[in-house]
């Protein structure tokens, strides 16, 4: 596949995409993009939000004092996000003033530790992409191809430990040249967004440097550690839209949809 562009126009960083001319990437000035998983390349985060929002919910309904349940919108945005798994646990339990012992990663999902709490995160959520499958993003796969047939890399990266096992299930593997996800990050000890290294990483092993390498993310974690990582290009994707935080938190331009994108022809 190979698309040709009449376009090659460059908005102000800091806007939004929403009904303007395609943005264009040039292959000769990025070598590589490097995209997030949930909400950027599979429909995952609305399957992770509802397994924090079950876990939380049982967990604070099962204590003695009376506690406002989870709030996708506010408290999975704000606190859980893009973050590894045991660093959403403790941050929302932190808002609502709850304080646990941090376990260990070995605990069973029924401890009432921080590690106990996000292993039953992690049991809901395998259980449901087992039940229902992966929904994948068809825009983000075409964009991926185009990429490829231009000579650019790919890389995907995510907190989660999940992500081979997603990517799998989704037969999407094969599509990216590297992958920095919540396995590898523990094996490298590679500190979790929005520390900068798992972006920095991902380009490292594509060889090439962040001012040539382009991110895509839907979470402010995410956004924020593709600024702090002085990337060429950060691109927030606010699918259902909410382009503000983002933009506010790092993103230079925003994207509803990977066809607002163009790729031009190496030259
Ligand atoms: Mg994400």
């Amino acid at each position: 596949m190979r698309i040709l562009f009449a376009h090659d126009l460059r908005p102000t960083k800091g806007e939004s995409m929403i009904s303007a001319e395609p943005f264009t990437i040039s292959p000769d000035q990025y070598d590589a993009v490097i995209l997030d998983l949930d909400g950027v390349i599979t429909r995952t985060a609305a399957v992770h939000a509802r397994a924090w929002k079950e876990m939380f919910d049982e967990y604070l309904e099962s204590r003695e004092e009376s506690y406002e349940p989870l709030d996708i919108r506010s408290d999975y945005r704000k606190y859980i996000d893009g973050k590894p798994r045991y660093d959403g646990v403790q941050s929302f339990l932190e808002s609502r003033g709850i304080s646990l012992p941090y376990g260990s990663p070995e605990d069973s999902p029924d401890t009432e530790t921080v590690c106990g709490l996000g292993n039953r995160k992690n049991e809901l959520f395998r259980e449901i992409i087992h039940r229902d499958g992966v929904e994948v993003f068809e825009d983000t796969v075409v964009f991926l191809h185009t990429a490829r047939d231009n000579h650019m890399k790919t890389g995907v990266i995510s907190s989660s430990k999940n992500c081979r096992e997603i990517l799998e299930t989704a037969d999407l593997l094969q599509l990216f040249d590297t992958r920095i996800d919540g396995v590898v990050s523990k094996e490298r000890g590679i500190p979790g967004k929005p520390e900068p290294d798992v972006f920095l990483e991902a380009a490292r092993e594509l060889d090439t440097t962040p001012s040539r390498a382009i991110v895509f993310e839907d979470a402010i974690a995410g956004v924020q550690a593709g600024k702090d990582g002085e990337f060429g290009l950060v691109i927030g994707v606010a699918r259902e839209g909410g382009e503000d935080r983002l933009l506010n938190n790092g993103a230079d331009l925003t994207i509803r949809k990977f066809d607002e994108l163009k790729i031009s022809e190496k030259e």
